[in-house]
């Protein structure tokens, strides 16, 4: 009998009967939705697709190599392929890759906890595990409220942020965030909190003078931790840089200065380090600047040397003892990710961490931020650099229309994406933030590469005028 059945061709989409780099760009705009991204404009763009990593150079698909100019988004630490990381995670493949945290502890997750309990500031001494720096963030705020309320102060259970803050993308974190456009767009669905002016010396209303403007904004500061002290459970901020905020930059003391007014209100101070941290602004923590202890502390991005998803929230004892009572008593902290404490991802942050000793990474970092600084000076030569902002391996070069009078660009006219795509034909990849241009280079660049990386920003900014 004759099969009733039509044969059917082979199902082929457009995509598979592309070339294979063509193909996976095609497969890439028909399947997927990428963070941050208009993806009307994306489907438009030639996409660029990486494949492999070397140093601190990555490479696309069709061999081009490109500089990796922002650590892979704020974390890559020792570049990428090292040999050391590599092995520590192979043969942590060789024992288990995961197993649960709820319950259960593992070799990997107890020895990193105690390299990081040796590094983090003095005081602060049990580690929480999470996967991201917005999880770390959740952790500290849920921590925070909780250890009030277990001491007996529900009330004190409000956040103060500073403005044009970044903490993440949950919805407790984008809460106690300050950037307008989010707020605007998921207002209803945040809680309240409280704001004091992030000191923004460039753009400060009374004129840039430091001194003033740590003293005007501290004052500020202090008014809002004053008024609302019955009712403030902590003061959430990032030390010493704001970092997607624009990277605004903190005048030498204010962070002490910020510890003894959440002393004198009574209120935590959480730092949040997911960028500062791990050698970022030239000591392994920004805290460790001004030997500053917070009540929390929350760690992400380098941790793993930019490896895998890991981060941790880090308490005093003071915090952790609120915690403990009778199991009746319901004082414990409800909060825990299936992939907490991964083991293949805490392997990779203790060979991360060896290599900082091993490397001797934090004492070559002075001369490399030095380096950087006085290259950074030309700059100024450029018409549109309003103001460069530095913390350590940690830049921001904001771009202005007009330098004398501070005009901004709209945000229209994209020259932030203008100026990044310029460097990437000329192989560096960069991510602005707005009208501000970003360079975070591995820890472990050199300083040839590192002046290749400024020679390649300065023309990109030089040809965008
Ligand atoms: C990146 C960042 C976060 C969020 O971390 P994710 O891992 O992207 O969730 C939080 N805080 C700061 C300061 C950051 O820079």
């Amino acid at each position: 009998m004759p099969s009733l059945k039509v044969k059917e061709k082979p199902r082929k989409s457009p995509a598979q009967s592309l070339p294979k780099t063509d193909s996976l760009a095609a497969k890439d705009k028909r399947y997927l939705w990428h963070p941050f991204t208009q993806m009307r404009d994306w489907q438009e763009e030639d996409i660029l697709i990486i494949e492999k990593g070397d140093g601190v150079y990555l490479e696309d698909i069709h061999g081009k190599k490109y500089l990796d100019g922002v650590s892979s988004l704020w974390c890559n630490v020792h570049g990428h392929r090292v040999p050391e990381i590599d092995k520590a995670v192979s043969d942590q493949l060789k024992k288990i890759a995961h197993s649960t945290f709820l319950g259960l502890s593992n070799v990997p997750a107890i020895e990193l906890a105690e390299k990081l309990i040796r590094i983090a500031p003095r005081g602060l001494t049990r580690v929480f595990y999470s996967d991201s720096g917005s999880s770390a963030v959740e952790v500290a705020l849920k921590m925070a409220f909780q250890y009030w309320r277990q001491r007996g102060f529900p009330k004190k259970s409000k956040f103060v942020k500073l403005t044009q803050s970044y903490h993440g993308d949950t919805l407790g974190s984008v809460s106690v965030g300050g950037i307008e456009l989010f707020h605007q767009i998921y207002g209803p669905l945040l809680f309240e909190t409280y704001s004091a002016p992030a000191p923004y010396r460039y753009r400060w209303p009374s004129g840039d003078n430091p001194q003033k403007v740590m003293e005007e904004s501290l004052a500020e500061m202090e008014k809002v931790l004053s008024l609302h002290k019955d009712e403030v459970a902590a003061l959430i901020m990032e030390p010493l840089m704001q970092g997607a905020a624009g990277m605004i930059d903190q005048p030498a003391g204010y962070i002490s200065r910020a510890r003894e007014l959440t002393k004198r209100y009574n209120t935590l101070l959480i730092f949040d380090e997911v960028a500062t941290g791990f050698g970022r602004t030239g000591k392994m923590f920004a805290s460790d600047h001004e030997k500053v202890t917070p009540d929390l502390m929350t760690v992400a991005k380098g941790i793993t040397g930019g490896y895998l998803p890991l981060a941790a929230t880090l308490a005093t004892e003071e915090i952790y003892e609120a915690f403990l009572g009778p199991y009746s008593e319901f004082k414990a902290f409800f909060h825990g990710h299936t992939y907490t404490a991964n083991p293949l991802a805490a392997r990779a942050a203790c060979a991360s961490l060896e290599l900082f000793e091993k490397n001797r990474i934090l004492e070559k970092l002075p001369a490399k931020v030095e380096f950087l600084k006085q290259n950074l000076r030309n700059f100024y030569h450029l018409p549109i650099v309003g103001d460069i902002r530095q913390a350590g391996l940690m830049v921001g070069i904001e771009l202005v229309k007009n330098k004398k009078t501070k005009e901004a660009y709209g945000w229209e006219e994209k020259i932030g994406i203008r100026v990044i795509q310029k460097a990437r034909e000329k192989g560096a990849i960069l991510r602005p933030l707005g009208p501000v241009i970003v360079l975070m280079p591995p820890l472990a660049m050199e300083k040839k590469e590192l002046k290749e990386l400024l020679d390649i920003t300065y023309e990109s900014i030089q040809e965008t005028v």
